[in-house]
């Protein structure tokens, strides 16, 4: 059936009614109609609307006695604690700062107003150059050889989402290819099944065309390998293919290193057709950034360009800063273009084009358009964790007891889930980082499952809310709708198991 915006008729219609109602003195603005922009913020006003106590105000209290949020991804401490109270890298950081500011508040006092800039001033187009070296050191190594060889580049970006759309956009730019041979990465972009739903209303704000590969088997709680590389086989040349790094939101199953290396391979074959785009919004939070940010080196060391959106958001506890880098890594050094035909420009003929060069074609071509200037506060708290040896060590410690935190979270689930008499939920512990996808919860489940007090987003369970007051609720909650639900279509008789 077509829609009223190919329908001629119909859309006749329309503009005839949208202009009665201009002449009439109505607003253009009145015919926008509510689009909810991510359905997570559903859940969270669901949670907010539910009359019912939050649990930690009635640690004992029964399904459907009180409430739990089980919303958006954050990595909550032991008792529920919330972000910043379970970094102290970062709280230390920011008193360091707030102590420099104030002196050089002070120098002002005396007539020295030199500092201004330093603390608020603009960024470069390219953002706070010694963040972007710590997001560099972080993903390729201290030492990286890429960096000398040219072939590497970061800018900062507002966040992990900013890093998307930004390399994006650069993707399809004039900025990035010129006017000659126009983009070479027109999409469509192709991000994973059972994913992160912002990706779609990202790209798609850009214009781009968004396909699903598929990515999760449900069944045997694995990746679909296979299907997926037979959609990278076959893409149209100009395909982008987001690639969750580790953690994968929301299905938390990873590619294996061997399947690693099978990408990379077919990648390798395609180039200039098909072109890899990471996303690394928690690089570090399933083994240390060492070993989660392997493949990105791999991919490097097969000689494939690519482009990574590196987030802080969940490494730091940092999500108000909107802390993240967009890095392009080129498959090789700067060459010569053989055979260059004699309409291209001199220097795109030379194509020679330093890795600074395309740093500023990076940043002055799509970070300036979008966003301008990316925030300097949270930049300078990074760079300063990172050039202070103590909290630096800090961090790194801080960043894995975050990490092994939900691995224990991950074992806890699954044996409570055994002790009420579902042991199919095992696969849980298997998973990587904050995500679970639960078997046999539907959508449908949702009201019930409010009603019982669970906020929860789908079929997605957020690791780090779980913990000793939250887990056993959460826990009975689910085994009660999954009872309710067998014996309304006369399975076996749950109730007999162990409560
Ligand atoms: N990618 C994925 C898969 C994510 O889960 C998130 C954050 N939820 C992001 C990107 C964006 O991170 P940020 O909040 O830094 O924009």
């Amino acid at each position: 059936m077509p829609s009223p915006g190919n329908d001629p008729k119909r859309s006749d219609e329309v503009s005839a009614l949208i202009g009665a109602h201009l002449q009439s003195g109505g607003s253009s603005f009145d015919f926008l109609i509510r689009r909810t922009p991510d359905p997570i913020f559903d859940v969270i006003q669901d949670y907010e609307h539910d009359p019912k106590p939050d649990l930690s105000t009635r640690p004992d209290a029964a399904p459907g006695t009180a409430k739990v949020n089980m919303s958006t991804g954050v990595n909550l401490g032991e008792h529920g604690e919330p972000a910043l109270y379970n970094m102290q890298s970062v709280r230390k950081a920011m008193c360091i700062y707030a102590q420099r500011f104030e002196s050089a508040f002070q120098a002002a006092q005396d007539g020295n107003y030199s500092w201004l800039p330093d603390f608020l001033g603009y960024l470069p187009t390219s953002g706070h150059a010694g963040f972007c070296a710590v997001s560099e050191s972080l993903l390729f190594g201290k030492n990286s050889t890429l960096r000398d060889a040219g072939r590497i580049c970061t800018i900062q970006t507002v966040g992990g989402t900013g890093a998307l759309a930004v390399g994006a956009a650069f993707l399809r730019s004039r900025a990035a290819f010129g006017d000659v041979q126009g983009p070479l990465f027109t999409g469509p972009i192709y991000t994973s099944d059972y994913g992160w739903p912002n990706h779609r209303l990202t790209f798609e704000t850009l214009g781009f065309e968004v396909e699903e590969y598929p990515y999760y088997d449900t069944r045997n709680h694995s990746v679909r390998f296979d299907d997926l590389k037979s959609h990278l086989l076959t893409a149209p040349a100009g395909s982008v293919f987001v690639l969750q790094l580790s953690g994968h939101n929301s299905s938390s199953f990873d590619f294996t290193r061997a399947q690693w290396i099978e990408l990379a391979e077919i990648f390798s074959h395609r180039p200039g057709e098909v072109i890899p785009f990471f996303d690394a919004a928690y690089a570090g939070l399933k083994d240390g950034y060492a070993q989660d940010s392997w493949p990105l080196r791999h991919f490097a060391d097969r000689g494939i360009d690519f482009l990574v959106a590196h987030s802080f958001s969940k490494s730091l506890e940092s999500y108000g800063f909107r802390l993240g880098t967009l890095s392009l890594v080129r498959g090789t050094g700067s060459q010569p273009l053989t055979g260059a035909p004699a309409y291209l420009s001199e220097a795109q003929r030379v194509a020679t084009i330093a890795i600074d060069q395309l740093k500023t074609v990076l940043a002055d071509g799509a970070s300036r358009a979008l966003v301008s200037n990316c925030p300097r506060m949270g930049a300078e708290l990074v760079e300063i964790i990172f050039t202070t040896p103590a909290l630096r060590d800090l961090f790194d410690k801080e960043v894995a007891a975050k990490a092994e935190r939900c691995k224990q979270m991950r074992i806890a689930f699954t044996d409570y889930m055994a002790k009420l008499g579902f042991p199919e939920f095992d696969y849980v512990r298997h998973g990587s980082v904050m995500f679970a996808l639960l078997d046999d919860i539907t959508p449908d489940d949702g009201p019930r499952l409010r009603e019982l007090g669970l906020h929860m987003f789908r079929n997605r369970l957020v690791i780090p809310r779980l913990n000793d007051v939250t887990l056993p609720f959460v826990c009975k909650v689910i085994a009660q709708v999954l009872r309710e639900k067998r014996a309304a279509s006369g399975g076996p008789d749950l109730d007999s198991l162990p409560q």
